[in-house]
């Protein structure tokens, strides 16, 4: 289990980015809000989307596969 959180603010494509709570491009705690610990990054996008049913989010490509991925257009290389 990994405590998952997604970004308050978000991109230019109106998109917020999950992220489990250690990772390092995470945002700041004041920035972050909290999904919770998740078995895995599918459940977390899931439940942030159950949260927040009107919100886009997507993966963070640095913690979590890249493999469920929404809004692949999103992703900045
Ligand atoms: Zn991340």
């Amino acid at each position: 289990m990994h405590k998952y959180i997604y970004g308050k603010t978000s991109d230019s494509n109106g998109q917020h980015e999950i992220h489990k709570s250690t990772c390092s491009y995470a945002p700041l705690f004041f920035n972050a809000i909290k999904i919770g610990p998740k078995i895995d990054s599918q459940s977390a996008m899931e439940t942030a989307k159950n949260l927040n049913p009107s919100k886009c989010f997507y993966m963070c490509q640095h913690c979590c596969h890249t493999w469920y991925i929404n809004q692949p257009e999103s992703i900045h290389l």
